[in-house]
């Protein structure tokens, strides 16, 4: 279990942007904390910890700062990476999921056979807002008959409620490093 102190570093590094992308949204800027290796290290590992001993196949990584997250967990957690990609990015044939976000309404894909059947997923993602984008996400997965036993993510704006939208019809777990 990492420290108090080093999740309360962690935090210290996510900057509070109001007003953006539109107003009323308080953002939730990840770049400082990119930006310090140590906080980043703190988060991954705080991550990476909760599936010690846990079978991974593959970590979904949602575009675009999932990838930052999900690709340094893949690595870690020996899994394969998938991304999950806004539309008309991936070269391959896709499938695509619409869903609803804290601020617009938007669109995902996943390279068809991109996951093989009963496969271990976990989700990440940089925030649990809404909950609606990781849930688009698992749904692609499903699609592909993978299993999602998790989702992880570094912040949680619980007052959104999105933990609850994800929990609907879900047994896995659900974790966030960082809560507001
Ligand atoms: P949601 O689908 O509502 O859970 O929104 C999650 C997605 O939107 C994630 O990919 C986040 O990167 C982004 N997002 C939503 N709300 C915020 C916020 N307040 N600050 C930063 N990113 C956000």
């Amino acid at each position: 279990m990492l420290s108090a102190e080093s999740l309360a570093y962690a935090k210290s590094k996510i900057r509070d942007i109001p007003d953006f992308p539109s107003k009323g949204i308080l953002f939730k800027d990840i770049t400082p904390l990119l930006a310090e290796p140590r906080a980043f290290h703190i988060v991954l590992d705080s991550i990476a910890e909760r599936f010690i001993g846990e079978h991974v196949d593959v970590i979904v990584g949602v575009e675009a700062r999932g990838f930052i997250f999900g690709g340094a967990l893949a690595a870690r957690l020996n899994a394969s990476f998938v991304p999950a990609r806004k539309p008309g990015k991936l070269p391959a044939e896709s499938d695509k999921v619409s869903y609803k976000t804290e601020y617009s309404v938007a669109e995902l894909e996943m390279h068809k056979e991109s996951i093989r059947s009963g496969a271990r997923v976990v989700v990440v993602d940089d925030v649990l807002a809404t909950g609606g984008t990781a849930k688009a996400s698992a749904e692609l997965v499903s699609r592909q008959s993978g299993q999602v036993v998790a989702y992880a993510f570094v912040i949680e704006l619980a007052f959104l409620g999105g933990r609850k939208v994800l929990e609907d019809g879900f047994d896995g777990r659900i974790e966030s490093v960082l809560t507001y």
